[in-house]
């Protein structure tokens, strides 16, 4: 992968991290609060590693995503990408903002009914649907089924057929466009296993059209996920638009087009494009096509509204190089450790967030070299039991977190305002083992 432009600009400060995060502040006294809670006050009741979320950033993005697509003039409507954070506590959060869900799971539907969320404003993505997950859908009745392959069309068909159901279906084309982010989260290219070729489209829509119990609404894509530069978007858009013209011309309703999600958020606070300009490229391709939009938008709601609270255990100094060893790990939070993810680490003590700071790496405790959440960090010197807020973790954080190295899953806490609520306690030792059986 190409380095990022931004790879050689200095790393943002302390301080400009915290302000580029409006429901973070750097109180004199309390240190870093979210929203109205000092977060030393949540670690005190809570212990750590836990992730922090705010109610309050994540109904502000939902609310500008939403006006963002309402002024541009779009009919749009926005279904979460549940997999960027599946708890029920934010299902039902941006459930009640009026979000519909983007599942790709039958764990991750049965999630989003049991948030609330309205059948009707699922949305079904994913390469394997099991026959198991596809029958769920059918008997749900669930908004959209995006299909990726004629194999899966075919499949669908019998089943919704079998049963004397009608499955709304959008295949999800492949534009054979580079989204330009990094290899293990771009989607959208020929080679990815994801979608319908671009040019087997129309043969595909044809026969979905033919097909008992399919009824075929409008076509899908998703290119891939941190998104930060239009041109893929523009690129892959323009090719949905050709392709809903060639349909329209051969007779075909066309009703939506699901520009899937991806928005990149700026960890680095690095400049990108906002709501606003997706809306704008979204209304630049479909503005005359009269359709209804789709958006699957995932980490560019939750992402920014999470922290990854942590203790420090120790720092120890080796080999030239000053480690500061967190209570967190890369279990919890395997961005780093995945995909090369760069994440704002700031002190949370008040004193701490303004001291002198020196380079170091900030490790887990976790038997892999890959268990290293930052190298070469500016920070300030940490004792043990110092707390630090790993930023921008409210996306692909917990969901993605695993009990290796037999550590219990941590703490979950929503703030709102003043108020906050532990929405799921940390895990006991025990649990991780309650399911285990030992043969007599
Ligand atoms: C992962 C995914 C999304 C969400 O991606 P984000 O980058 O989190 O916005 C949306 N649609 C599909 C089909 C996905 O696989």
């Amino acid at each position: 992968m190409p380095a990022a432009p931004d790879d050689t600009t200095p790393d943002p400060t302390i301080a400009e991290l915290i302000a580029a995060r409006p429901h973070l502040r750097l109180h004199a006294m309390d240190g870093l609060v979210m929203e109205d809670v000092p977060l030393n006050r949540v670690a005190d009741v809570v212990g750590t590693p836990t992730w922090v979320y705010s109610a309050g950033a994540l109904r502000t993005r939902y609310r500008a995503l939403t006006t963002a697509l309402r002024d541009a003039g779009l009919d749009a409507h926005a279904h979460y990408a549940v997999k960027a954070n599946d708890h029920l506590a934010i299902l039902a959060l941006l459930g009640r903002e009026g979000a519909g869900a983007d599942v790709v799971s039958e764990g991750e539907l049965r999630r989003a009914r049991a948030a609330g969320i309205p059948a009707a404003r699922i949305v079904y993505s994913g390469v394997g649907k099991t026959e198991r997950e596809l029958r769920l859908a059918l008997t749900e009745d669930i908004g959209q089924i995006n299909i990726e392959s004629v194999e899966e069309l075919r499949m669908l068909s019998a089943l919704a057929a079998s049963m004397g159901r009608t499955a709304r279906v959008a295949p999800r084309i492949n534009p054979d466009v580079d989204a330009g982010t990094h290899d293990k989260i771009s989607t959208g290219r020929a080679g990815d296993k994801f979608g319908v070729p671009w040019a087997d489209a129309a043969a595909l829509y044809a026969e979905a059209a033919r097909l008992p119990g399919i009824e075929p609404v409008g076509l899908a894509t998703h290119i891939g996920s941190q998104i930060m530069d239009l041109a893929p978007y523009r690129a892959a858009f323009a090719r949905i638009a050709e392709l809903v013209r060639v349909l329209r011309d051969q007779g075909h309703t066309v009703r939506v087009v699901d520009c899937g999600g991806g928005l990149g958020i700026p960890y680095r606070n690095q400049p990108g494009p906002g709501a606003e300009a997706l809306a704008g490229a979204i209304k630049a391709a479909f503005h005359n096509l009269d359709v209804r939009v789709a958006l699957e938008p995932g980490r560019w709601l939750v992402g920014p509204a999470g922290v990854l609270l942590a203790s420090v255990i120790l720092q120890k100094q080796t080999a030239g190089t000053r480690f500061v060893v967190l209570d967190a790990a890369m279990n919890d939070l395997v961005r780093p450790a995945m995909y090369e993810a760069w994440h704002g680490i700031v002190p949370v003590a008040a004193a701490a967030a303004v001291a002198s700071v020196s380079p170091c790496d900030i490790v887990g405790p976790v038997c892999e070299t890959g268990d290293t959440f930052a190298r070469d960090r500016l920070l300030p010197m940490l004792s043990p039991g110092m707390r630090i807020a790993i930023l921008d973790a409210g996306a692909y954080g917990a969901v993605m977190s695993s009990p290796y190295n037999a550590r219990p899953r941590a703490a979950e806490v929503l703030i709102d305002g003043a108020a906050w609520t532990v929405v799921r306690p940390r895990q006991t030792h025990e649990a991780l083992w309650a399911d285990e059986i030992m043969p007599a």
